[in-house]
């Protein structure tokens, strides 16, 4: 069978036929050519308005790279023909294979971008034997391809949160959709201002983000003012996850200070290798951590204290009526601020300022589930970690888009992979 067969099945067009094809050693590499010509009765569409018009000239002969065969690589030769557009001017003409001025056709940048979602970029590259540049070219034409042709009608709920992308404050907000049934990444902005979180609602328009039901997000001040102002509508609610991670962070805090304090009035080190034991959730204690945990509990620790305070609030996520739970949740800020506890009276403080959307919590039952924004946020990091070799905040905004952000693909006449 003849490589021109294949090709005029997989991809075929009506204007251009495949001419010679041949096999030639490049660096001592093999590689495939194939010429594509234009067919004689068909007149060249013009590039800049996608018109057909009259011939100008001929430019040298331009390789542009195909899917690789065998792990050959395999170029398509084309030599393009410049029109005389009466709209235009002399330009270029569109080939149904390539856009612009890439070297890549349009079904390899298609092919690199679908493995980049499963291998690291790099990995991508040297597998396909081709440059990270290209790789990155490719996922990024994908990701523009599906920005622009996605469906934003129909968000309901969303969720908001920030992720540092290198140190030193640097942070992006990512905003999710968080509907049940369509969880996905809807955008990437440079810090966590209240400037950044403006310019998505700009890009989401006010009718969709008047029709938003439910906004999720941190205790963060810049984006709770913001959701405010443009989804004011919407049961803001705030994210169980956060909540107990601020708790973590303050027994972190108590446990260290209390360390060093037991430490420098010369008693025993019980708070050795307790850090685990203190943040842990009892189910989920080791046997070691159990043991350990039962000889803290004979002394009178602020670190305990700290943890059981935790513990008990634990039950609060378990109200079913928001009445009941707003009781539970004013006690137990009460009681905490006779704790003498400094690190845990500031996350009462937090809580009984934050009251109402937290309470919104219950509010939301069974829309809201917790951790959807947690889970989006953890694949986020991950993606970023596996995407060693990005410098900008750009190309990591164009990572996670092709890693979380569910964009459409185009239609092919052929699935590659
Ligand atoms: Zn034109």
């Amino acid at each position: 069978m003849l490589l021109k067969t294949i090709l005029n099945r997989i991809e075929h067009y009506k204007s251009f036929v495949y001419g010679k094809v041949r096999m030639l050693e490049e660096d001592g590499k093999l590689a495939i050519e194939v010429e594509v010509e234009a067919r004689a009765n068909g007149k060249p569409i013009c590039s800049g308005c996608g018109h057909p018009a009259p011939g100008y000239d001929r430019l040298a002969k331009r390789r542009f790279e195909y899917v690789p065969l065998w792990g050959i690589a395999v170029f398509f030769c084309y030599a393009m023909r410049r029109v005389d557009c009466p709209q235009c001017g002399v330009k270029v003409e569109q080939v149904p294979w390539a856009e612009g001025k890439s070297r890549l056709t349009t079904s390899y940048r298609w092919f690199l971008s679908r493995w980049a979602k499963r291998l690291s970029w790099q990995e991508t590259a040297r597998v396909f034997g081709t440059t990270w540049e290209h790789v990155f070219r490719s996922v990024k034409y994908a990701v523009s391809w599906g920005l622009k042709h996605r469906d934003l009608e129909g968000i309901e709920a969303i969720g908001v949160d920030e992720i540092q992308w290198r140190r030193g404050h640097k942070y992006l907000t990512l905003v999710y959709q968080i509907d049940e049934g369509c969880r996905r990444l809807l955008w990437v902005g440079k810090d966590r201002t209240t400037k950044t979180f403006l310019r998505f609602f700009r890009m989401f328009g006010q009718e969709r983000s008047s029709r938003l039901r439910f906004v999720c997000s941190d205790m963060w001040k810049p984006y709770l003012k913001v959701i405010a102002k443009k989804a004011g509508q919407a049961i803001h609610v705030l994210d169980r996850f956060h909540v107990m991670s601020k708790m973590n962070k303050a027994i972190d805090e108590v446990r260290a200070a209390e360390a060093k304090r037991l430490e420098r009035d010369g008693y025993e080190p019980v708070l050795k290798h307790s850090r685990w034991c203190l943040l842990k959730r009892k189910e989920n204690f080791t046997e070691k951590q159990a043991v350990k945990m039962s000889e803290l509990l004979q002394y009178n620790l602020q670190s305990v204290r700290s943890r059981l305070m935790r513990e008990d609030f634990q039950r609060f996520w378990e109200y079913y009526y928001p009445a009941c739970a707003a009781k539970f949740l004013d006690e137990w800020c009460t009681r905490t601020m006779r704790s003498k506890i400094g690190p845990m009276k500031k996350v009462a403080k937090t809580l009984r300022r934050h009251r109402e959307l937290i309470l919104n919590w219950f509010r939301a039952e069974g829309v809201i589930s917790s951790g959807i924004v947690e889970g989006l946020n953890n694949k986020a990091k991950l993606t970023m970690r596996k995407a060693y070799g990005f410098r900008t905040e750009k190309a990591i905004a164009i990572a996670l888009y092709h890693q979380l952000g569910d964009l459409p693909e185009t239609e092919f006449t052929h699935r590659f992979c």
